[in-house]
Protein backbone atom coordinates (compact mmCIF):
# COMPACT_ATOMS: atom_id res chain seq x y z
CA UNK A 1 0.00 0.00 0.00
CA UNK A 2 1.09 3.51 -0.77
CA UNK A 3 3.01 5.35 2.38
CA UNK A 4 2.73 8.74 3.53
CA UNK A 5 5.74 10.46 4.44
CA UNK A 6 5.15 13.15 7.11
CA UNK A 7 7.48 15.51 8.44
CA UNK A 8 6.41 18.06 11.41
CA UNK A 9 6.91 19.11 14.65
CA UNK A 10 6.82 16.60 17.37
CA UNK A 11 6.07 18.33 20.63
CA UNK A 12 5.38 18.59 24.09
CA UNK A 13 2.03 20.97 24.68
CA UNK A 14 0.67 22.94 27.56
CA UNK A 15 -2.76 23.78 27.01
CA UNK A 16 -5.70 25.25 28.42
CA UNK A 17 -9.29 25.52 27.21
CA UNK A 18 -12.38 26.41 29.26
CA UNK A 19 -12.46 22.41 29.86
CA UNK A 20 -9.35 21.86 32.01
CA UNK A 21 -5.52 22.30 31.34
CA UNK A 22 -2.47 19.70 30.66
CA UNK A 23 0.50 20.44 30.97
CA UNK A 24 3.75 18.58 28.85
CA UNK A 25 0.98 16.37 26.83
CA UNK A 26 2.01 14.94 23.55
CA UNK A 27 1.30 16.53 20.66
CA UNK A 28 2.86 18.56 17.80
CA UNK A 29 2.01 18.74 13.62
CA UNK A 30 3.81 15.47 12.75
CA UNK A 31 2.64 13.73 15.95
CA UNK A 32 -1.15 14.64 15.17
CA UNK A 33 -1.27 14.43 11.27
CA UNK A 34 0.39 10.70 11.09
CA UNK A 35 -1.66 9.59 13.98
CA UNK A 36 -4.56 10.84 11.62
CA UNK A 37 -3.11 9.30 8.56
CA UNK A 38 -2.49 5.73 10.24
CA UNK A 39 -5.71 5.24 10.32
CA UNK A 40 -5.81 4.82 6.72
CA UNK A 41 -2.72 3.92 5.40
CA UNK A 42 1.45 2.78 6.21
CA UNK A 43 3.11 5.86 7.65
CA UNK A 44 6.83 7.19 8.06
CA UNK A 45 7.56 9.93 10.32
CA UNK A 46 10.55 12.81 10.59
CA UNK A 47 11.27 14.65 13.11
CA UNK A 48 13.16 15.49 15.98
CA UNK A 49 12.79 14.84 19.88
CA UNK A 50 15.07 15.87 23.05
CA UNK A 51 16.07 13.29 25.43
CA UNK A 52 13.26 13.90 27.79
CA UNK A 53 10.86 12.44 25.28
CA UNK A 54 8.96 9.35 26.84
CA UNK A 55 9.69 6.25 26.18
CA UNK A 56 6.04 5.68 26.14
CA UNK A 57 5.08 8.29 23.67
CA UNK A 58 7.59 6.82 21.01
CA UNK A 59 5.89 3.55 22.21
CA UNK A 60 2.24 4.60 21.00
CA UNK A 61 3.51 5.86 17.89
CA UNK A 62 4.85 2.27 17.04
CA UNK A 63 2.02 1.00 18.53
CA UNK A 64 0.11 2.58 15.71
CA UNK A 65 1.90 1.26 12.99
CA UNK A 66 3.88 4.79 12.40
CA UNK A 67 7.67 4.07 11.47
CA UNK A 68 9.55 6.32 13.72
CA UNK A 69 13.00 5.54 12.29
CA UNK A 70 13.16 9.18 10.56
CA UNK A 71 12.31 10.41 14.12
CA UNK A 72 15.76 11.93 15.68
CA UNK A 73 16.85 12.26 19.26
CA UNK A 74 19.10 15.12 19.71
CA UNK A 75 20.28 16.36 22.96
CA UNK A 76 18.17 18.82 24.81
CA UNK A 77 15.09 19.10 25.38
CA UNK A 78 11.48 18.20 23.11
CA UNK A 79 10.23 21.16 21.44
CA UNK A 80 7.56 22.60 23.61
CA UNK A 81 4.42 24.71 22.78
CA UNK A 82 1.98 26.55 25.23
CA UNK A 83 -1.12 27.44 24.23
CA UNK A 84 -5.05 28.40 25.20
CA UNK A 85 -8.34 28.98 23.77
CA UNK A 86 -10.99 31.12 25.40
CA UNK A 87 -14.32 32.28 23.42
CA UNK A 88 -13.73 31.08 20.14
CA UNK A 89 -12.13 27.53 20.32
CA UNK A 90 -11.22 28.17 16.73
CA UNK A 91 -8.64 30.28 17.84
CA UNK A 92 -5.55 29.03 19.19
CA UNK A 93 -3.43 31.73 21.33
CA UNK A 94 0.01 31.11 21.78
CA UNK A 95 1.25 32.35 25.39
CA UNK A 96 5.08 30.26 24.53
CA UNK A 97 7.27 28.87 22.35
CA UNK A 98 10.31 26.80 22.85
CA UNK A 99 12.28 25.68 20.18
CA UNK A 100 14.77 23.53 21.93
CA UNK A 101 16.02 20.78 19.58
CA UNK A 102 14.22 22.24 16.85
CA UNK A 103 16.14 25.20 16.79
CA UNK A 104 19.05 23.23 14.77
CA UNK A 105 17.23 20.64 13.50
CA UNK A 106 17.71 20.19 9.94
CA UNK A 107 15.51 17.15 8.62
CA UNK A 108 17.36 14.65 6.67
CA UNK A 109 15.52 11.89 5.00
CA UNK A 110 16.96 8.43 5.24
CA UNK A 111 17.76 7.51 2.05
CA UNK A 112 14.98 4.15 2.25
CA UNK A 113 12.36 7.07 2.84
CA UNK A 114 12.90 9.26 -0.25
CA UNK A 115 10.74 8.04 -2.70
CA UNK A 116 7.61 8.52 -0.84
CA UNK A 117 4.12 8.50 -3.06
CA UNK A 118 2.83 10.88 -0.68
CA UNK A 119 4.14 13.51 1.49
CA UNK A 120 2.81 15.54 3.96
CA UNK A 121 4.97 18.97 5.34
CA UNK A 122 2.95 19.37 8.30
CA UNK A 123 3.25 22.62 9.94
CA UNK A 124 7.28 23.94 10.11
CA UNK A 125 9.56 26.59 8.93
CA UNK A 126 9.09 27.00 5.50
CA UNK A 127 12.63 26.39 4.55
CA UNK A 128 12.63 23.63 6.27
CA UNK A 129 9.57 22.33 4.52
CA UNK A 130 11.38 23.73 1.19
CA UNK A 131 14.52 21.39 2.47
CA UNK A 132 12.80 18.12 2.78
CA UNK A 133 11.35 18.60 -0.88
CA UNK A 134 14.77 18.78 -2.05
CA UNK A 135 15.47 15.34 -0.91
CA UNK A 136 13.05 13.65 -1.98
CA UNK A 137 12.74 12.04 -5.47
CA UNK A 138 9.61 13.12 -7.27
CA UNK A 139 6.27 11.97 -4.84
CA UNK A 140 3.19 11.51 -6.39
CA UNK A 141 1.32 13.91 -4.44
CA UNK A 142 2.61 16.66 -2.12
CA UNK A 143 -0.36 18.31 0.72
CA UNK A 144 1.51 21.32 2.37
CA UNK A 145 -0.05 22.84 6.05
CA UNK A 146 1.69 25.90 7.56
CA UNK A 147 0.55 28.68 10.41
CA UNK A 148 0.12 32.34 10.89
CA UNK A 149 3.88 32.68 12.24
CA UNK A 150 5.61 31.93 8.95
CA UNK A 151 2.89 33.90 7.09
CA UNK A 152 3.80 36.82 9.01
CA UNK A 153 7.69 36.13 9.61
CA UNK A 154 8.66 33.94 6.57
CA UNK A 155 6.52 34.83 3.62
CA UNK A 156 9.13 35.17 0.96
CA UNK A 157 10.29 31.51 1.82
CA UNK A 158 5.98 30.18 2.19
CA UNK A 159 5.71 31.65 -1.06
CA UNK A 160 9.16 29.62 -2.46
CA UNK A 161 7.74 26.08 -0.99
CA UNK A 162 4.18 26.67 -2.15
CA UNK A 163 4.98 27.12 -5.81
CA UNK A 164 6.15 23.37 -5.37
CA UNK A 165 3.47 21.46 -3.93
CA UNK A 166 -0.02 20.09 -5.18
CA UNK A 167 -2.40 20.94 -2.36
CA UNK A 168 -1.97 23.33 0.11
CA UNK A 169 -4.07 23.50 3.59
CA UNK A 170 -5.10 26.29 5.34
CA UNK A 171 -7.71 28.04 7.39
CA UNK A 172 -9.91 31.01 6.92
CA UNK A 173 -7.75 33.38 8.88
CA UNK A 174 -4.75 31.84 7.57
CA UNK A 175 -5.63 32.33 3.49
CA UNK A 176 -6.92 35.69 4.18
CA UNK A 177 -3.43 37.01 5.91
CA UNK A 178 -1.67 35.39 3.27
CA UNK A 179 -3.58 36.89 0.36
CA UNK A 180 -5.21 40.21 1.92
CA UNK A 181 -8.40 38.77 0.40
CA UNK A 182 -11.65 38.71 2.80
CA UNK A 183 -13.65 36.40 0.27
CA UNK A 184 -12.53 33.19 0.81
CA UNK A 185 -13.56 31.72 -2.59
CA UNK A 186 -11.23 34.45 -4.10
CA UNK A 187 -8.48 34.17 -1.76
CA UNK A 188 -8.73 30.24 -2.75
CA UNK A 189 -8.09 31.13 -6.25
CA UNK A 190 -4.86 33.23 -5.69
CA UNK A 191 -3.26 30.83 -3.26
CA UNK A 192 -3.89 28.50 -6.86
CA UNK A 193 -2.33 31.47 -8.95
CA UNK A 194 1.05 30.72 -6.75
CA UNK A 195 1.23 27.04 -7.49
CA UNK A 196 -1.00 24.70 -5.75
CA UNK A 197 -3.22 23.06 -7.75
CA UNK A 198 -6.38 22.42 -5.36
CA UNK A 199 -6.50 24.66 -1.92
CA UNK A 200 -8.23 23.54 0.82
CA UNK A 201 -9.98 26.55 3.48
CA UNK A 202 -10.59 24.88 6.51
CA UNK A 203 -13.17 26.70 8.47
CA UNK A 204 -13.27 25.07 11.78
CA UNK A 205 -17.09 24.19 13.22
CA UNK A 206 -17.67 25.60 10.13
CA UNK A 207 -16.33 22.90 7.69
CA UNK A 208 -14.03 23.33 4.57
CA UNK A 209 -13.99 24.86 1.01
CA UNK A 210 -11.78 23.14 -1.05
CA UNK A 211 -11.00 24.71 -4.67
CA UNK A 212 -9.75 22.32 -7.34
CA UNK A 213 -9.21 23.52 -11.27
CA UNK A 214 -12.59 24.16 -12.47
CA UNK A 215 -14.60 22.57 -9.37
CA UNK A 216 -15.18 23.64 -5.73
CA UNK A 217 -16.47 21.44 -2.85
CA UNK A 218 -17.75 21.99 0.70
CA UNK A 219 -18.59 20.46 3.47
CA UNK A 220 -19.70 20.72 6.92
CA UNK A 221 -17.69 19.77 10.17
CA UNK A 222 -19.63 17.33 12.00
CA UNK A 223 -21.70 19.20 14.62
CA UNK A 224 -20.08 18.44 18.23
CA UNK A 225 -21.95 19.92 21.55
CA UNK A 226 -18.77 20.03 23.35
CA UNK A 227 -15.21 20.75 21.63
CA UNK A 228 -12.72 19.92 24.62
CA UNK A 229 -9.34 20.60 23.20
CA UNK A 230 -9.02 21.98 19.38
CA UNK A 231 -5.51 21.19 19.34
CA UNK A 232 -4.35 19.22 16.08
CA UNK A 233 -7.65 19.43 14.76
CA UNK A 234 -5.94 20.83 11.44
CA UNK A 235 -3.04 18.40 11.53
CA UNK A 236 -5.85 15.65 12.44
CA UNK A 237 -7.08 16.59 8.85
CA UNK A 238 -4.47 17.26 6.65
CA UNK A 239 -2.88 13.18 8.21
CA UNK A 240 -6.37 11.91 7.52
CA UNK A 241 -7.01 13.66 4.32
CA UNK A 242 -3.64 12.39 3.10
CA UNK A 243 -4.09 8.89 4.48
CA UNK A 244 -7.44 8.81 2.55
CA UNK A 245 -5.67 9.66 -0.52
CA UNK A 246 -2.93 7.15 -0.11
CA UNK A 247 -4.96 4.33 0.28
CA UNK A 248 -7.46 5.01 -2.59
CA UNK A 249 -3.97 5.51 -5.04
CA UNK A 250 -5.98 8.67 -6.73
CA UNK A 251 -5.85 12.04 -6.39
CA UNK A 252 -9.09 13.17 -8.54
CA UNK A 253 -11.45 15.41 -7.41
CA UNK A 254 -13.77 12.26 -6.40
CA UNK A 255 -10.64 11.17 -4.27
CA UNK A 256 -10.16 14.47 -3.08
CA UNK A 257 -14.03 15.06 -2.17
CA UNK A 258 -13.79 11.64 -0.03
CA UNK A 259 -10.27 12.55 1.51
CA UNK A 260 -11.51 15.61 2.62
CA UNK A 261 -15.29 13.91 4.55
CA UNK A 262 -12.24 12.15 5.91
CA UNK A 263 -10.29 14.55 7.44
CA UNK A 264 -12.95 16.12 8.56
CA UNK A 265 -14.46 13.11 10.37
CA UNK A 266 -11.07 12.51 12.21
CA UNK A 267 -10.64 15.86 13.14
CA UNK A 268 -13.68 15.92 15.00
CA UNK A 269 -12.71 12.95 17.34
CA UNK A 270 -9.40 14.42 17.94
CA UNK A 271 -10.90 17.67 19.54
CA UNK A 272 -12.93 15.51 22.25
CA UNK A 273 -10.22 14.64 24.49
CA UNK A 274 -6.98 16.95 25.26
CA UNK A 275 -4.29 16.31 23.29
CA UNK A 276 -3.44 13.11 21.21
CA UNK A 277 -6.36 11.01 24.27
CA UNK A 278 -9.79 10.89 21.53
CA UNK A 279 -7.40 10.12 18.58
CA UNK A 280 -5.49 7.82 19.98
CA UNK A 281 -8.66 5.47 21.15
CA UNK A 282 -10.27 6.10 18.13
CA UNK A 283 -11.17 2.92 16.47
CA UNK A 284 -12.16 2.26 12.52
CA UNK A 285 -15.37 1.30 13.84
CA UNK A 286 -16.13 4.29 15.61
CA UNK A 287 -15.25 6.05 12.22
CA UNK A 288 -17.34 3.77 10.32
CA UNK A 289 -20.92 4.96 12.59
CA UNK A 290 -20.16 8.64 12.89
CA UNK A 291 -19.65 9.19 8.89
CA UNK A 292 -23.18 7.37 8.48
CA UNK A 293 -25.04 9.50 10.45
CA UNK A 294 -22.82 12.34 9.33
CA UNK A 295 -24.42 11.46 6.05
CA UNK A 296 -27.57 11.37 6.56
CA UNK A 297 -27.19 14.89 8.27
CA UNK A 298 -25.55 16.39 4.95
CA UNK A 299 -27.64 14.61 2.93
CA UNK A 300 -29.70 17.71 0.86
CA UNK A 301 -33.07 17.25 -0.77
CA UNK A 302 -33.64 18.34 -4.55
CA UNK A 303 -36.53 21.18 -4.04
CA UNK A 304 -37.95 23.12 -6.93
CA UNK A 305 -36.59 26.27 -7.89
P1 LIG B 1 -3.18 22.62 15.04
O1 LIG B 1 -3.59 21.44 14.21
O2 LIG B 1 -3.05 23.84 14.21
O3 LIG B 1 -4.03 22.80 16.25
O4 LIG B 1 -1.66 22.30 15.54
C1 LIG B 1 -1.32 22.20 16.90
C2 LIG B 1 0.12 21.71 17.08
O5 LIG B 1 1.04 22.61 16.43
C3 LIG B 1 0.52 21.70 18.55
O6 LIG B 1 0.61 20.37 19.00
C4 LIG B 1 1.87 22.42 18.60
O7 LIG B 1 2.85 21.68 19.27
C5 LIG B 1 2.25 22.63 17.14
N1 LIG B 1 2.91 23.92 16.92
C6 LIG B 1 2.64 25.12 17.50
N2 LIG B 1 3.49 26.08 17.06
C7 LIG B 1 4.32 25.48 16.16
C8 LIG B 1 5.42 25.93 15.36
N3 LIG B 1 5.85 27.21 15.39
N4 LIG B 1 6.03 25.04 14.54
C9 LIG B 1 5.61 23.76 14.50
N5 LIG B 1 4.59 23.27 15.24
C10 LIG B 1 3.94 24.10 16.06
Amino acid sequence: MNQVLIVGSVAYDALKTPFGSVDRALGGSATYSSLAASLFAPVAMVGVVGTDFRASDLRLLVRKGIDTSGLKREAGKTFFWKGFYEGDMNVAHTVRTELNVFAGFDPVIPSRLRRPPYLFLANIHPALQASVLDQVDKPRYTVLDTMNLWIQTQRKALLRVLRRVDLAVLNDQEVRLLTGITSLAQAARKVRSWGPRTVIVKKGEHGAFVAGPGWAFMTHAVPLERVVDPTGAGDSFAGGMIGYLAREGRTDETALRKAVLAGGLVASFTVQGFSVRALTALTRGRLRSRYESFRRMSEIPRIRV
